[in-house]
């Protein structure tokens, strides 16, 4: 057994016992004892000196120390290497022929490990020998384990904090130190709630506080969330935190906290260039498109053929660029939380049908044809409680996608029906060819393109699907699709239906 322990953990010429005594034969005789097993590599000196150069020159891993040495006491050994006895960079075993237990006592006080009586017995030696190399090797693997894993907290580049169920820092890294400007361990006993809180002011100062009982800070832990920072100066910034209870120690949670300040700024950057960038295209093409409006009711008999195909290119892009700002602001407010929908009961069927005859020119070019269905329990009765430019957006989103993926010739069906539970279905069906499997997860998400042999001939940003889905959820209502890739693809809406006076919102159906 023991062998095996140290050929898997302390190869002989890796572990090294130095023998400090100052009679030569019994130096001898331990030498023999020690370096039969093959184990060690065996060192020697007859004088403390020696000793304390060949500790100095080489690494050690235990001393056997003899008492009275002819240079010094042994005692005064064990006291110059008290500090390095502490940190276990090597352990002594001390060989006394005195029966002195004031002296025992006195050795293992300055950190010797071990205790051992002249006549020296073989087998007891070699026993106290094994087990004190036992010690240290265990001691040193711990000691390199600990410093791995201290090098692996500190190169974290986000902060670490312990916590208990209180809300009390145990332990924090050095970067949660700075991120927070403190320093030299001046966190640990801390409140959390000191250094984070969900908005400018700390929990304590805060009653809308969010900690769960047992004063746990995070209620919903192993989740990301947004944080205020409170710095130690008094600033404030964001930052994300993540928890999660830490691995056999009820009672305690592991926390990474992310300073965002930079990753917000940029962010902010971003919505602010984009909406500017959006605002000024958006002022000069208005002028644009009006003038070229114009122009097309005015001058459009005195134009040449080609003239007038190019004034009909020109009014057509400049409609697809007005539409693309157009979703890149929508997608901007939606990011910033400043969409906002203006909820009015509107009568459904004259809604859907104004939308349709606006979409409906688009799908002339195409000899498209599209049919309305409505369900029997809907009539003029029926209103939505929605946006009604949004409602438009919508439906004239979906219908512009069936259009651009239905074959020449085909035919779109636009359906809206009574669901059983209050709501109305609106749905709009080609036969197209479908939702290919991969894309189903991805047809909802922004900048989001199907790879369609002829996708790429038909344009678009891939926004439209997204913003609609966020207009739905903005109104209380949701959108879905199916689809069988090569027979066509339906898209629909559902939103809440309200039956009976308009205005007053009596009475769902
Ligand atoms: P865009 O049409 O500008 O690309 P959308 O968000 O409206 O953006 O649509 C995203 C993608 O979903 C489309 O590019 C297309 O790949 C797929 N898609 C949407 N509607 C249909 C449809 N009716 N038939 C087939 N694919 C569709």
């Amino acid at each position: 057994m023991g062998s095996q322990f140290w050929e898997s953990s302390a190869p002989s010429d890796s572990f090294s016992v130095l023998i400090v005594e100052d009679d030569g034969p019994t130096r001898t005789m331990l030498a023999k004892l020690v370096g039969r097993t093959g184990l060690f590599t065996v060192l020697e000196s007859s004088t403390a000196a020696g000793a304390r150069n060949v500790i100095a020159e080489r690494s050690v891993d235990l001393v056997l120390l003899d008492m009275g040495l002819p240079d010094a006491n042994g005692l005064d050994l064990l006291e110059i290497w008290q500090q390095r006895l502490t940190s276990d960079e090597f352990v002594v075993i001390v060989v006394s022929g005195l029966d002195d237990e004031q002296r025992m006592i006195e050795s293992l006080r300055l950190g010797a490990h071990d205790y051992l009586l002249k006549p020296i017995r073989p087998q007891i030696l070699m026993a106290k020998v094994q087990n004190a190399a036992r010690f240290h090797v265990a001691n040193r693997a711990a000691r390199q384990l600990s410093q791995h894993l201290s090098a692996v907290v500190d190169s974290v580049p986000d902060g670490l904090l312990v916590m208990d169920a209180s809300g009390r820092i145990i332990w924090c890294n050095d970067h949660l130190e700075s991120m927070f400007g403190r320093r030299g361990g001046t966190s640990t006993g801390l409140d959390a709630a000191t250094l984070i809180a969900p908005s400018t002011t700390s929990f304590k100062e805060d009653d809308r506080q969010i900690r769960p009982s047992g004063g746990v800070l995070l209620e919903d832990l192993g989740r990301r969330r947004r944080l205020v920072g409170h710095h130690a100066d008094g600033h404030t910034f964001p930052v994300d935190l993540m928890a999660a209870g830490l691995l056999g120690n009820e009672g305690r949670f592991v926390t990474i906290i992310r300073d965002m300040s930079e990753s917000e700024r940029v962010a902010e950057l971003e919505r602010n260039f984009v909406s500017i960038v959006s605002h000024e295209l958006r002022t000069p093409l208005t002028s644009v498109s009006g003038s070229l409006s114009l122009l097309a009711a005015t001058e459009a008999n005195r134009l040449s053929e080609s003239g007038g195909r190019m004034l009909d290119i020109a009014r057509r892009n400049v409609d697809r660029l007005n539409r693309l700002i157009g979703d890149i602001l929508d997608l901007e407010k939606l990011a910033s939380g400043k969409l906002s929908v203006d909820l009015k009961p509107e009568p459904l069927l004259p809604l859907l049908h104004d939308t349709v005859e606006m979409e409906s020119a688009g799908s002339q070019a195409k000899h498209i044809r599209i049919r309305q269905v409505i369900g029997r329990a809907l009539d003029d009765n029926t209103y939505v409680l929605v946006d009604g430019d949004r409602f438009r957006q919508i439906v004239a989103n979906f219908l512009s996608n069936a259009m651009k993926f239905s074959p020449e010739g085909g035919e779109i069906t636009v359906c809206a029906e009574a669901l059983d539970d209050g709501h109305v279905r609106i749905s709009v069906t080609d036969h197209g060819p479908g939702i290919p499997e991969s894309f189903r997860h991805r047809v909802f998400q922004p900048f989001s393109q199907a790879e369609h042999p002829s996708n790429r001939r038909k344009g678009g940003t891939g926004l439209g699907l997204s913003i609609v889905k966020a207009l739905a959820e903005c109104m209380n209502g949701e959108v879905g699709f199916d689809s069988t890739p090569g027979e066509g693809s339906t898209f629909f809406v559902i939103l809440l239906c309200q039956r009976g006076l308009a205005g007053t919102g009596e009475g769902a159906a």
